[in-house]
């Protein structure tokens, strides 16, 4: 399957297994890419469509921690049927050292139990975002244990599979942690506040956008503006690594202050070409509860000339409030000035339906926990549908986010939710590509309403021939 591969030895007994892959692992299973006869690929990342050499494409690293290398040779192989990668595997009493001297998008451990010394009491503590996958002969026995061991270890459980494991469930796994780690959800260490001070200084935390889409008609109603920290050599750093830092050091205050200032710049270009949609922004509710944010808020749009209905301000149910007469008080304020408010990550927090109740929300925004998958999954189906109800109870608009595939979608829009998101529409993208996007989903979005038939699909072809 792999068209070279080479290895070496090293002297403390670390084995690299640099497999030259024909496909880089994530262009794999990436849905959107074609391979050019000059050896150019096109691929998306990050919302934008990439033109990269094979040789400059991401590559996926992995470290294997067996006893033996036997074994290590072994999940190799089966890695290996389903994803290409280059791969180091090491003992268990070696791999703190190697793991803090590289990184890697994924460790993968092999039947934890009976593992001596457990490499998990080595790793406790490495202060590194490690993804996991254990591997375990016993895994109907012991994968909640194998689960378990791993989290309290401080580190990310991508999955505990049996082995040997059918091809279809690795891939699977192999798949979805692919799509999470181009979304940046996995495989960044959180940031120092000291580099995010820098970063906010330096301009680098920008907003990308994605889009928000009527599930009746198709229509594009806005888009959610969520922090990028863009580094100088084009890496982009994902909110998991800075925002709760930010928060818990208190500099939240001026992350959202930049990230509302570059939305509100935009919104105004945006409304003055024409564009009148409508933009959501994530703030903290430290920033909520704090003295001068409405105020500034109310000033900043009215300088911009737009009005307080082209933003709409979600805070997250997960962080409690500290002072709730204030932050009740501030967003009512804020709904005077016309502005939208969203109760985001539904379902996940602490917010009783009492306090939901008195807070003046004008949305509510369902956890993507409970809309990805749902169709599959009575509990997940249970808590969305119940959202719905509530939601429309309380008379505010239902957004579901985490729409992943085609299924998701149409189960949503049975479910009576109102407005979509999720990468089956669009990943969050560089203002610079909005414009084309809307473009390109002008020409699709009628089979967001209409799923195509076969005929639809020929007529259309059809058409676009006779036009060219
Ligand atoms: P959120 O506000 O709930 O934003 C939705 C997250 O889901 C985003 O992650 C988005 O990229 C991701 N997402 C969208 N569609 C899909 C999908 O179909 N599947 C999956 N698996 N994920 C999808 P992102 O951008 O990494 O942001 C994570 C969280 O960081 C946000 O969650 C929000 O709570 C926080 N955040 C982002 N930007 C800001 C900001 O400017 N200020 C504050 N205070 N928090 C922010
Ligand atoms: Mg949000
Ligand atoms: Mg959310």
């Amino acid at each position: 399957m792999f068209a070279t591969v080479t290895k070496t030895q090293s002297k403390a007994g670390i084995d690299h297994t640099s497999a030259v892959p024909r496909t880089p692992f994530f262009l794999t299973t990436s849905k959107c890419v074609t391979r050019f006869e000059s050896g150019l690929i096109l691929y998306a990342a990050h919302g934008e469509l990439k033109l990269t050499s094979m040789a400059a494409a991401p590559q996926t690293h992995i470290l294997i921690i067996a006893d033996t290398a036997v074994i290590a040779k072994r999940i190799r192989r089966l890695l290996e049927r389903v994803h290409s990668a280059s791969y180091t595997s090491v003992a268990a009493d070696k791999a703190k050292e190697v793991i803090l001297a590289s990184d890697f998008h994924l460790v993968v451990l092999v039947d934890l139990l009976s593992h001596n010394p457990n490499p998990l009491s080595l790793l406790f503590n490495i202060q590194k975002h490690i993804n996991v996958i254990a591997f375990d002969s016993l895994a109907e026995a012991n994968a909640r244990q194998v689960a378990s061991q791993i989290s309290n270890a401080q580190l990310n459980l991508v999955s505990v599979l049996p082995l040997p494991c059918p091809n279809a469930r690795l891939q699977s796994v192999m798949e979805r942690m692919t799509d999470d780690l181009q979304a940046g959800k996995l495989g960044q260490t959180p940031r120092s506040v000291g580099e995010i001070e820098a970063a906010i200084a330096q301009g680098l935390i920008i907003p990308w956008y994605q889009p928000k889409i009527s599930t009746l008609t198709a229509e594009l109603t806005g888009f959610e503006a969520l922090a990028r920290w863009q580094e100088a050599n084009g890496d982009i750093i994902h909110p998991s690594t800075f925002i709760t830092v930010a928060e818990n050091h208190s500099i939240i205050h001026i992350l959202t202050r930049q990230i509302l200032t570059d939305v509100i710049t935009q919104l105004r270009d945006w409304w003055v070409d024409g564009h009148e949609w409508q933009i959501s922004v994530n703030a903290s509710v430290d920033d909520l509860e704090s003295d001068d944010f409405v105020t500034w808020l109310g000033d900043s749009i009215e300088r911009a000339g737009i009005p307080g209905s082209a933003l709409i301000i979600e805070v997250t149910e997960s962080r409690v409030s500290k002072n709730f007469a204030v932050l009740l008080y501030n967003l009512t304020q804020l709904k005077k000035m016309g502005i939208g408010l969203a109760i985001d990550d539904f379902g996940t927090g602490y917010a009783s339906l009492q306090q939901l109740n008195r807070m003046p929300f004008t949305e509510l925004k369902i956890d993507q926990s409970f809309v990805t998958g749902a169709h599959l999954d009575k509990d997940k189906r249970v808590i969305l549908e119940n959202s719905v109800s509530i939601g429309h109870g309380l008379g505010l608009e239902v957004v579901a986010e985490g729409i992943e595939t085609g299924e998701d979608w149409w189960h949503v829009r049975k479910c009576g939710v109102d407005i979509g998101q999720g990468w089956f529409i669009g990943r969050p993208m560089a203002a610079s590509s909005v414009l084309n996007w809307v473009k390109d989903w002008e020409t699709r979005a009628e089979y967001f309403v209409d799923p195509p038939t076969l005929t639809s699909q020929l007529k259309r072809w059809l058409s676009s021939w006779i036009r060219h």
